[in-house]
């Protein structure tokens, strides 16, 4: 578990939740056993509760975060490296795969209605890998095959 059984917890730091979310994070020590422990709590059920390991992943950054990261033009690996997230992260929210809710005026890379050959899962090394004769660019939007890159894993 996450705590022990004691009921002598001091909080030694807390930490609101940047994206307006009513979740803190209090860093806590026993007083009777200096076991230490985060725990989150629900500010406005006043609870501690339980976060899925996704949704701590997931919603790290803010708004204005998110914001930044949309806009720049730079190398993923660049965009990376500067807000402390990996290259995959960077990915989901260029194609709008996470935090699709924030910054809503800025257009992801690939909305889904976007058929392009290049956004098939079937696209391969610049070729259509079921080798559909006139695959390419915008045929996308007529081809019978097309499955967008990714779709699979959007909820
Ligand atoms: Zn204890």
């Amino acid at each position: 578990m996450t705590s022990c059984s004691h009921l002598f917890r001091e909080i030694t730091n807390t930490h609101n939740w940047a994206n307006g979310l009513p979740y803190r994070t209090y860093w806590v020590k026993c007083r009777f056993c200096n076991h230490k422990c985060k725990v989150y709590v629900d500010t406005e059920k006043r609870q501690e509760v339980e976060l899925p390991q996704s949704m701590m992943r997931k919603r790290r950054l803010d708004e204005s975060a998110v914001r930044r990261v949309l806009l720049d033009e730079r190398s993923y690996s660049q965009i990376a490296k500067d807000n402390g997230i990996t290259h995959q992260a960077v990915s989901e929210i260029k194609l709008g795969k996470s935090y699709k809710y924030f910054c809503k005026d800025i257009p992801r890379k690939a909305p889904r209605s976007q058929k392009k050959c290049t956004n098939c899962e079937h696209w391969w090394k610049g070729k259509c890998g079921l080798y559909v004769p006139e695959a390419g660019g915008c045929f996308a939007a007529d081809c019978s095959f097309y499955s967008h890159y990714g779709t699979s894993v959007i909820q």
